[in-house]
């Protein structure tokens, strides 16, 4: 018998074997046969909209979450006979910290400002105005314009930057100050009454860095950012944060430690009766 139990995981670069590193072939169909599981409750946490969540399940044969926290946690849905219910309660949780507006009240607030560019409609969310920056213009000057912006119309937001690569283009978004992995995942613990003694996240990179660094027991797979990995092994060092974080290194030949088998190298490691099961 296995123990109902929440399993939390970002997707890119980490159940999602698109990084540099190889992936154990076994891992994934591994992974999948584990969280088939009627006790396990599955959450996808991305950067990714809900279309492209979608493309990466059909892409990599993902097994279909219960939850989905997509854009970064600014929205969040409940996967039922593959219909994808939108979770308005937590829209409303989150638009407190906007006064309530949503993202064409805020649009409103910087058509007047130079260097960035309002992206594609299909970018844009009800809780997330995203814009793109030229790499060739100084950021700080720009953001802190916004921040005062922000400000004066009472809006707590998290502002947050990235880079695509592919483009070469700078993408920032304006979310909810709550709209975060962290906030998402501890209210979807209490929605679904889980603990976090049955809770489990596995993440790689920047945007994870939350939910790692907070006491759900959190998995780093073994292909995360160095960066990552010496912010999360001073952290342990300078914290008690050792039992809720578990870096991944590769069990086996069968199980190297990236993406999937990293996850589930860290499910084994809190819970090491589903490594049995999981057999079976
Ligand atoms: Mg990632």
């Amino acid at each position: 018998m296995i123990q109902p139990l929440l399993i939390c995981t970002d997707l890119d670069r980490t159940l999602i074997p698109n990084g540099e590193q190889p992936e154990s072939p076994q891992a994934r169909p591994l992974f999948r046969q584990l969280v088939s599981h009627s006790q396990i409750t599955l959450v996808y946490v991305t950067g990714r909209d809900q279309v492209l969540v979608q493309d990466a399940i059909a892409e990599y044969e993902l097994p279909i979450p219960n939850f989905v926290i997509a854009d970064v946690g600014s929205s969040i849905y409940e996967i039922k006979n593959n219909q994808w219910l939108r979770l308005t309660d937590w829209d409303n949780q989150i638009s407190v910290d906007w006064q309530y507006k949503n993202q064409p009240d805020l649009v409103a607030f910087f058509t007047d400002f130079d260097h960035i560019k309002l992206q594609e409609i299909t970018k844009q969310g009800l809780h997330k105005l995203s814009y793109y920056v030229s790499l060739d213009i100084e950021l700080e000057p720009i953001i802190t314009k916004i921040r005062a912006k922000l400000e004066a119309e009472k809006i707590q937001a998290n502002i947050i930057w990235s880079i695509d690569e592919k483009a070469q283009i700078g993408l920032l978004d304006i979310l909810p100050l709550s709209a975060n992995k962290y906030h998402a995942i501890a209210y979807l613990m209490k929605k679904q009454n889980f603990t976090l003694d049955n809770t489990i996240f596995s993440g790689d990179s920047g945007n994870d860095l939350d939910v790692l660094m907070s006491p759900i027991k959190s998995i780093l797979v073994a292909n995360a950012h160095l960066e990552v990995k010496e912010i999360i092994q001073s952290k342990i060092e300078q914290t008690g944060l050792k039992d809720s974080i578990y870096i991944a290194q590769g069990q086996s030949s069968k199980l190297n430690g990236n993406y999937s088998a990293g996850i589930l190298e860290g499910i084994f490691h809190y819970f090491p009766d589903l490594q049995i099961e999981s057999k079976n």
